[in-house]
């Protein structure tokens, strides 16, 4: 095996996955696989429903965002053959061979078993996800008379979102923000009403507490609900039922969002290597997984030692690890000492509805409208590839980044 011969299958076209791709190119023969067409700004998929960007800005293309010595194959990958190193994907006879394996094929989303979850609750972690629920919320609107009483209105408009991390709050504050303003263009009587739901006894436990007073005083000011110590025992088709100090609560809703938790990916879970006690495969600090030195984990597949725990599971954990992994799947190709790194928190950003945000940068906390800006200025900066970067920021500068109102179906 030598640099340019070296066959390097990357599984995963995300954060971890694509960035590993691109740092590495002109290296070996890479090939990347992923089961979707386009890389996904996942930090931005709460500006994706409500319109603020549009699917090429956060969801550019693989092929193009690629060198061209890039073999890119859209595929599944049912499963790893580590000892004969090669993999094998879903509608695809002939397995991929490897020298070096990249796997980082990210989470899912975790129902942790509550019933009727699974089945009726919609997840939030890809651009159909998005959709599905703006087209929900889109019809739950229309279903609402122009004559209604405030309080019918209020009820056929009750979205629930479980999970009370930065995920619940920006997916809530969004969804408030973007029903209430529906509600004043039908002219309807009455408010929507969007609740989270988290089992803690407080919202955004990961996040510091300089930010989390703007966290909360948002919440309050586009009315969303927060019930906290309440655990979701069921989900069914038109309605949650919820538990708070043992006394149960049966809600009738138009949707329930699930952001309440994830877990490893199918793929990672299937793969018969050292894991931690949450199916995280164990990985030395050199990204490489434990008993085989040829084969990389990284993301959020990944049990990194070195990593304060509120790193572990984003994307800026998987966009540092990646820069490590090219640099040590190179080293691993030419013989060379492989690399360990620190990897350090860039600061925390939060959209709080479709006009504010709050970013917490070198020990100081920003919000509102200028906050929302430097969200944007920041994430532009993390897209992948300066043309990329640079189209999406004219963009974003030239043609604004309003929120696109929930029409009536059918306009
Ligand atoms: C809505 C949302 C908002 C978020 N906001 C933030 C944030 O603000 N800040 C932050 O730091 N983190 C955020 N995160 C977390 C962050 O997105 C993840 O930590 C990050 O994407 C992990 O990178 P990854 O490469 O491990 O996985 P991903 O980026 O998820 O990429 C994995 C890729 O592998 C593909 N794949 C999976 N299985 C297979 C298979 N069998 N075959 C082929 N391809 C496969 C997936 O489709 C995906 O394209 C957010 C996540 C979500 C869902």
């Amino acid at each position: 095996m030598t640099q340019s011969d070296a066959r390097i299958l990357i599984i995963g076209g995300g954060f971890g996955g694509l960035f590993t791709a691109l740092d590495l190119a002109g290296t070996g023969e890479i090939t990347l696989i992923n089961n979707e067409d386009h890389f996904l700004f996942k930090p931005m998929l709460y500006e994706y429903l409500s319109g603020e960007v549009e699917a090429w800005h956060i969801a550019p293309d693989c092929r193009e965002l690629l060198d061209e010595k890039v073999r890119f194959i859209r595929g599944v990958v049912l499963n790893v053959d580590l000892d004969a190193r090669r993999v094998i994907l879903a509608d695809r006879p002939e397995p991929v061979p490897y020298d070096v394996l990249v796997v980082a094929p990210g989470a899912v989303t975790n129902y942790a078993g509550v019933e009727g979850a699974e089945q009726f609750a919609l997840p939030f972690r890809v651009l159909n996800d998005a959709n599905r629920l703006r087209r929900r919320m889109t019809e739950a609107l229309d279903h609402v008379q122009p004559d209604a009483a405030p309080q019918d209105t209020r009820g056929a408009l009750t979205f629930a979102v479980v999970g009370g991390g930065a995920s619940g709050v920006e997916l809530s504050t969004k969804m408030a923000d973007l029903l209430r303003d529906a509600v004043k263009r039908r002219a309807l009587k009455g408010e929507p009403r969007v609740l989270i739901v988290e089992m803690a006894d407080r919202l955004v436990p990961g996040m510091g507490e300089e930010i989390r007073k703007f966290v909360e005083d948002a919440l309050e000011k586009i009315r969303v609900e927060v019930h906290t110590e309440t655990r979701v025992v069921r989900v069914t088709e038109r309605g949650i039922t919820l538990e708070h100090n043992q006394t149960h609560t049966e809600l009738e809703t138009a949707a329930v969002v699930w952001v309440a938790g994830v877990r490893v990916s199918p793929l990672a879970e299937s793969l018969k290597v050292e894991k931690d006690r949450r199916g995280l495969i164990l990985v030395e600090r050199t990204l490489q997984v434990r008993g085989y030195p040829n084969v990389f984990g990284l993301g959020d597949v990944a049990f990194y030692s070195d990593v304060v725990p509120t790193l572990a599971g984003t994307a800026q954990l998987a966009l540092q690890e990646s820069g490590l992994c090219a640099r040590n799947v190179r080293a691993f190709i030419e013989g060379n000492p492989l690399k360990t790194k620190r990897f350090i928190e860039l600061g925390e950003a939060v959209s709080l509805g479709t006009e504010h945000a709050a970013v917490l940068s070198a020990g100081k906390v920003i919000s509102g409208p200028l906050a929302r800006q430097a969200r944007f200025a920041m994430y532009t900066a993390r897209l992948p590839t300066w043309h990329h970067r640079l189209r999406v920021g004219a963009s974003w500068f030239f043609e604004g980044t309003q929120p696109r109102p929930l029409q009536p179906l059918g306009f």
